[in-house]
């Protein structure tokens, strides 16, 4: 092969892997290269979950074949097979041997591997989304506040989905009124199993390489089931439809020991990589309403998800970096304390999320923002190390989507760019949507004392120590009224405990 030249090298990331990329569309199997390859540094840049790396790499080695299988020369750097650290230090060997005229690459999501290819290749824009980043910098352009839901109204219109002769169907934009219910003392009951997806030869040989490499790297590889090709997340995605879209919206913000998956779609690391588009997965939502199998509320709570929540983030992410990623509006400056990496906590709603999250890479939304995310944003965390925590231990983790959720709507690091307020609550919300205090030592309902929920002591410590900041913000104005009410020695009391807290 080292005599014959490609006409171009085009290059497939670990997150583009769709027949519709972009790179593909022009790129003719005779004379065009495809280029991809597995280096160390996607895994270690943070302290990636076993599954996370796992994920990556055995959906990499599919597409490669489903490219060589279509007629495609693909060039592929296996792991263990080079020495060079990172991409832009294997692409570069690659471009001095083969000498290409042209290098082409889709733009990348993350504004990281952007930068460090952006001499060396040509980008073409990423067509996977419904909202090009110059679209959603037009929008934004003048506005005071980039409100979600502004923008998520404007998507349904612009791309006709649940519209109903330019209304919202079923009369509403949302129905979180019927939605977002907590299942009470009798629980969920039987739940639709996740789909199974046993590894095949390429995922097992994968399981080893990680292990070998990445034995120390936190996670397991134990429950290893995750969609690794376009026909796997297919699959997913008709088994959600089928079996808990009609009950995704009730259930959306629920919790309940033992349960990690509940309603939900288990969608995200397949779209991420781009195994889905969203456009079917959102066409396929609104059919099953439009059929009666799923009534409005669910349909439009998860399409929200997906149209809005997911087109925002990234909208957000491309207007402010790579500025965003140092803010911390809040100087909030603390560690991220160590059970983080273990969930060796007696805090039974925090172990319960980070096992979980360890066991299959995975925890849903309410479960990482008002478990995981609000204890740090309580105890005052400093933001960068949350980010890199949630950017490791989540199979579907990638900087463009985690990075506003984690450091803006998780943890007002961006001052409400994103949020009008922190998602700050005590212990009572856990309570009320879970049965994790159930089986705690602590009570959410007790600020000071030997039996006081440590959510419930930092919530008032919070409001406390960002005065300052955030006393004239008017959606926390009923807060701040109560927090006043606190006696000067409760106070006290408050704010020692809270200091041991954050002491560990
Ligand atoms: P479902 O609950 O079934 O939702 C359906 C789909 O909607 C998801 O698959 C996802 O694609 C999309 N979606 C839902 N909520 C959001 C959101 N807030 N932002 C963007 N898309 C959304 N999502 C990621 O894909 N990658 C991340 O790295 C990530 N990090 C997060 C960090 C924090 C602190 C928080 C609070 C949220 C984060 N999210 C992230 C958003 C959300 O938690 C996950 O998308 C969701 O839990 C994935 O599980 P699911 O596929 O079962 O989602
Ligand atoms: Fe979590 Fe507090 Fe409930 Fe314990 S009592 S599970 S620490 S919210």
């Amino acid at each position: 092969m080292s005599d014959v030249k490609p006409a171009s090298l085009r290059l497939v990331l670990g997150d583009q892997l769709s027949r519709d990329n972009p790179v593909l569309r022009d790129a003719d199997p005779a004379c065009d290269w495809i280029w991809m390859a597995e280096v160390p540094t996607e895994a270690t840049h943070v302290w990636s979950h076993k599954a996370r790396i796992a994920l990556f790499l055995s959906a990499m080695r599919h597409f490669r074949d489903e490219l060589k299988a279509a007629g495609y020369t693909v060039i592929y750097h296996v792991l263990d097979t080079h020495d060079f650290p990172s991409l832009r230090a294997t692409l570069d060997a690659d471009l001095e041997h083969y000498a290409p005229a042209q290098v082409l690459c889709t733009q990348p999501g993350d504004w990281r591997v952007r930068n460090s290819l952006a001499d060396a290749v040509r980008f073409r824009a990423d067509t996977h989304f419904l909202c090009a980043s110059s679209e959603f910098a037009d929008w934004a352009r003048g506005r005071k506040r980039l409100v979600m839901e502004h923008f998520y109204r404007r998507m349904r219109k612009a791309h006709a989905v649940l519209m109903d002769d330019g209304k919202p169907a079923g009369g509403a934009w949302n129905f979180d009124k019927s939605n977002r219910k907590s299942f009470g003392r009798e629980g969920p009951g039987m739940l639709p199993p996740p789909p199974a997806f046993q590894p095949d030869r390429i995922t097992r040989e994968v399981l080893t390489a990680v292990e070998e490499h990445f034995g120390t790297h936190p996670g397991s590889l134990a429950q290893f089931n995750w969609p690794v090709t376009r026909q796997q997340a297919l699959a997913a995605l008709d088994d959600f439809i089928t079996h808990r879209l009609p009950a995704f919206g009730a259930w959306q913000d629920a919790l309940w020991t033992g349960e990690p998956f509940l309603y939900h779609s288990l969608l995200s690391a397949a779209l991420n990589l781009k195994l889905l588009n969203p456009r079917e997965v959102i066409a396929a939502a609104e059919a099953a309403w439009q059929k009666g199998h799923a009534d409005i509320a669910a349909a439009e709570g998860f399409i929200r998800q997906i149209l809005g929540w997911r087109e925002y983030v990234r909208g957000i992410y491309w207007l402010t970096m790579p500025d965003y990623l140092e803010r911390n509006a809040l100087n909030a400056q603390d560690a991220l304390p160590d059970f983080y990496w273990t969930g060796e906590t007696d805090m039974q709603c925090l172990h319960e999320v980070i096992s979980q999250t360890l066991e299959f890479g995975y925890a849903h939304h309410i479960q990482r923002l008002m478990v995981t995310g609000l204890y740090a944003l309580l105890l005052g965390v400093r933001p960068q190390a949350v980010h890199e925590w949630y950017l490791a231990v989540y199979v579907d983790a990638v900087e463009w989507v985690e990075l506003p959720n984690t450091l803006g709507m998780s943890q007002f690091g961006d001052g409400g760019l994103l949020g009008t307020k922190p998602y700050a609550a005590t212990g009572k919300y856990i309570q009320r949507m879970s049965n994790y205090c159930d089986g705690c030592r602590f009570d959410p309902a007790q600020r000071t004392g030997d039996n006081a929920c440590p959510f419930t002591t930092l919530y008032w410590d919070f409001l406390d120590r960002n005065r300052n900041s955030l006393a004239d913000n008017h959606r926390l104005g009923f807060q701040y009224k109560n927090l006043d009410r606190i006696s000067v020695a409760e106070m006290q009391a408050i704010r020692k405990a809270a200091r041991r807290l954050r002491n560990g």
